[in-house]
């Protein structure tokens, strides 16, 4: 076969983008090269539906031998006594919870999306607001900070079968434990979804949700520095005392409720090579230069939140316990979208986001969000996020200005040369 030249070139182009920006999406991180190795290997070739030991596919001896080291791995570093590796993203392994929890019809509650939240927490336009009847609780408007006494009145009034925890653009921590108590009285199922701070949590900087919450999901991708995926936990193989059954009316421990959700409730042939870079990443997850590396990301949020503030921005919640800050632009008079388009044109990479009782609409928002995990993964500490909110203020303050957004971004070229990425660095 002739290379592809057309897709490489592309790729190689995607690799220089990497290179020369400012990654600053909070969802993003760059994996090692053995992570990236073992993500394009071989074992993309092999199918093996069912679990290691028990597969629908002759020749899986050795790929069985990879998912069992991943799901132990993925054990040691969650201290959880029950693991799937199977989920191919975050969102396939929220489905394949609320399959093995719920009924159709049943009633779930979840964090507000444009308080923060994520869309498989029941928003309308995804399965788990289609399927189940979604209610939502959000944040204070004052603190910023998630209003627990509204969430314990939606559960007292609504009682749903599942109470789901966890955020996409929430910058602070969570009471796990309150929320277990609030679900305990209404007969609930507590679904905590750590796909953005997993990191922080596998490495002890932030509250544990695996003693409180019955299931935990996760993706593998953000501060967790793995190959994109998902991933579910339980802290105690739970014995089902909800007495909830698998399709055939028979009733078995959760964690075999949750596996024939994976498969075949949801998907069909895991992604073994995806696997293997996953059990690649819990190692290195695992190791002393990473937990130099997640305490890191943790103070350069606080860093990027107090040189925001000092600069005048206004930030939801007052700052961060974790790896990200939501920013909310309407003091600066420049929408998330345009915030958005311009910081692009300075190689600068966020996301626009919804803000907290928001008045504009998804698609133009009114603020931002930044994270931490990628650019510290090259090496950058407290300094220069300093210098990274000069360079996003000053594209901010003057968003249309190209010959000033030109010259960002030659700026922006220099920092992120100093920082090399999968050239020495990147290597390890
Ligand atoms: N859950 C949360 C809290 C997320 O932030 C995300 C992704 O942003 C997901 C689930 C979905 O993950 P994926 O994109 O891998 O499906």
């Amino acid at each position: 076969m002739k290379r592809d030249k057309l897709i490489f070139k592309l790729l190689d182009e995607e690799q220089q983008r990497q290179e020369e920006g400012l990654e600053l999406i909070a969802s993003e991180n760059f994996v090692s090269l053995q992570v990236m190795e073992a993500a394009g290997s071989v074992a993309t070739n092999k199918y093996a539906e069912g679990l290691p030991g028990k597969r629908y596919y002759g020749g899986c001896q050795i790929v069985d031998e990879i998912e069992t080291i991943a799901i132990e791995r993925a054990k040691q570093l969650f201290n959880a006594e029950w693991v799937n590796v199977q989920p191919h993203s975050g969102a396939q392994a929220n489905a394949a919870v609320m399959l093995a929890c719920l009924q159709p019809g049943d009633k779930i509650l979840g964090f507000d999306l444009s308080h923060g939240g994520h869309l498989t927490h029941g928003s309308g336009v995804n399965f788990s607001g289609k399927l189940y009847e979604p209610h939502f609780y959000g944040v204070k408007k004052e603190t910023g900070y998630v209003d627990y006494d509204q969430l314990k009145e939606v559960a007292l009034r609504e009682k749903p079968k599942m109470i789901i925890c966890g955020a996409s653009a929430y910058s602070r921590d969570w009471d796990y434990a309150f929320i277990r108590k609030v679900a305990d009285e209404v007969g609930a199922l507590v679904l905590a979804d750590i796909s953005h701070p997993a990191g922080l949590i596998a490495r002890g900087l932030l509250t544990d949700p695996l003693p409180h919450c019955h299931i935990v999901s996760t993706t593998t991708h953000k501060t967790l520095r793995g190959p994109r995926g998902g991933l579910i936990m339980m802290g105690k193989d739970f014995e089902n005392p909800w007495g909830l059954k698998t399709p055939k009316g028979e009733i078995r421990m959760m964690s075999n409720l949750l596996d024939m959700a994976v498969f075949p409730g949801t998907q069909g042939g895991p992604l073994e090579h995806i696997i293997a870079a996953k059990a690649v990443a819990f190692a290195e997850a695992l190791s002393d230069s990473y937990l130099k590396y997640i305490v890191q990301v943790k103070k350069n949020g606080a860093a990027i939140a107090e040189a925001f503030t000092s600069r005048g921005y206004e930030i939801v919640s007052g700052g961060t316990d974790n790896h990200l800050v939501l920013i909310d632009l309407r003091n600066k008079g420049v929408t998330g979208k345009a915030a958005e388009n311009a910081l692009v044109k300075a190689d600068i990479t966020i996301n626009k986001n919804m803000v907290p009782f928001d008045d504009k609409s998804p698609f133009v928002t009114s603020g931002i969000r930044i994270g931490t995990a990628a650019v510290t993964t090259r090496g950058m500490k407290e300094k220069q996020m300093e210098a990274i909110v000069a360079l996003v203020d000053e594209v901010i303050m003057d968003p249309e200005n190209e010959l000033s957004l030109n010259k960002i971004r030659k700026k922006v070229h220099k920092l992120t040369e100093q920082f090399p990425l999968y050239s020495d660095k990147g290597k390890e």
